[in-house]
């Protein structure tokens, strides 16, 4: 057998590899113990599978093996943060970023290469899109960044706390794959992260967010930006399709679902007179009187071909102040790894581009710049006049 056809061991769930071993006429136990082995020790050798016997693992060894993306670049911000380059099965370069708090900390995983959305206020839209990472590349994530940090051989041990699926890509345009990659994130046998750490954050895929009951109990993060569908429209494409009303109606079903009693985050990013204005907050604590939630405000982090800028410190207190004062629990997102280019919304990697849209952004750059330069050729040619 060729090795393109033998299974990714580390992209199957516990079921998958429960499948697997009926298949090879063993024991469903064999699949927490391969589990355990892979992401909880670290190791992608069969060979090295020591409890379990010689002949299993030849003959496991026939069928699957351990395939992990690549690890090109660490970046190290002053703050302490990480961002890593992973190069993907087909060619592009996603990015995750480690943002430690005390001796644990969150790590913000990519699960597509490139965005197929476009919100305007997002780096990652402006590169296009490429492909959909599989599970062992969403996955492989998790393993790489606990590998790094020490904490397989228990060198350096540093805790991943909490797991965002906040990088690069809309999660629920790859559903399957991102189900099935938190859902081995909270798995005992793996990473058994609480279902409380594990979020996903969407934009608003409607039909999607229907379809997580039941599937998982993933916690969940609204990309919200705006109170109202004309200004989301204007700043988030998907909106077009999905209107507010849908997109919360679909998290308070997903959330009545769950099994404790959660709130979804809501994320509001501030943009500079577009969204920060003090009828925004109150529009928006109208909008969320019967949504129970959280709010985070995200001051927006500024990247090259970006227009907008972010509001000064004291807009951002007013925001925060008016939805506090209408009850709602708020937290402002400290602005961590922007001297890497980490921060939230700065994510870009290397895109194979699909979609031609980094094209057209770079079009329209120069085609500014050039206006620039013009205007200032015009304005030095008046001068000498
Ligand atoms: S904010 Fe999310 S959904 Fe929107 S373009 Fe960026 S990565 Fe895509």
């Amino acid at each position: 057998m060729s090795n393109k056809q033998k299974v990714n061991l580390a992209g199957l769930t516990l079921v998958g590899l429960k499948n697997l071993f009926s298949d090879l006429n063993e024991k469903p136990f064999r699949a927490a113990q391969v589990m355990k082995w892979i992401h909880q020790r670290g190791v992608t050798n069969i060979d090295f599978m020591s409890d379990i016997s010689k002949d299993l693992r030849k003959r496991l060894f026939e069928v699957g093996e351990v395939r992990l993306p690549h690890v090109l670049n660490e970046f190290v911000s002053g703050d302490g943060s990480r961002k890593w380059i992973v190069e993907v099965a087909s060619g592009s370069q996603v990015e995750m970023v480690y943002i430690p708090e005390g001796g644990r900390g969150t790590l913000c995983i990519s699960s597509q290469a490139g965005c197929s959305l476009d919100c305007s206020f997002c780096a990652t839209g402006k590169q296009g899109f490429d492909s959909n990472l599989s599970v062992a590349e969403i996955i492989g994530q998790l393993w790489w960044a606990n590998k790094l940090l020490g904490n397989f051989d228990q060198s350096n041990p540093i805790s991943i706390s909490n797991v965002v699926m906040m990088g690069m890509g809309e999660p629920l345009l790859n559903f399957n794959n991102v189900i099935d990659s938190v859902n081995i994130m909270m798995e005992d046998a793996a990473y058994g992260l609480s279902k409380r750490k594990v979020t996903i954050s969407t934009s608003g895929v409607v039909p999607a967010i229907k379809k997580m009951k039941g599937l998982t109990e993933v916690s969940i993060a609204v990309s919200l930006h705006a109170p109202n569908d004309k200004l989301r429209g204007q700043i988030m494409p998907i909106n077009k399709r999905y209107s507010i009303a849908e997109l919360l109606g679909s998290v308070k079903a997903y959330m009545g679902s769950l099994s404790d009693n959660r709130v979804p985050l809501i994320e509001y990013t501030l943009i500079k007179g577009v969204n920060d204005h003090r009828q925004h907050a109150r529009d928006l604590a109208k909008l969320l009187v019967s949504f129970p939630c959280k709010i985070n405000l995200i001051p927006f982090n500024t990247f090259e071909s970006s227009n907008f800028e972010r509001p000064s410190g004291s807009s951002i207190t007013n925001f925060r102040e008016i939805l506090k004062k209408a009850g709602y629990t708020v937290t402002v997102r400290t602005t961590r790894a922007d001297d890497i280019s980490a921060a939230c919304g700065q994510l870009v990697g290397g895109v194979t581009d699909r979609t031609q849209r980094s094209v057209r952004y770079k079009r329209k750059i120069d085609k500014s710049n050039e206006s620039v330069k013009l205007v200032g050729k015009l304005a030095t040619a008046a001068e000498r006049i």
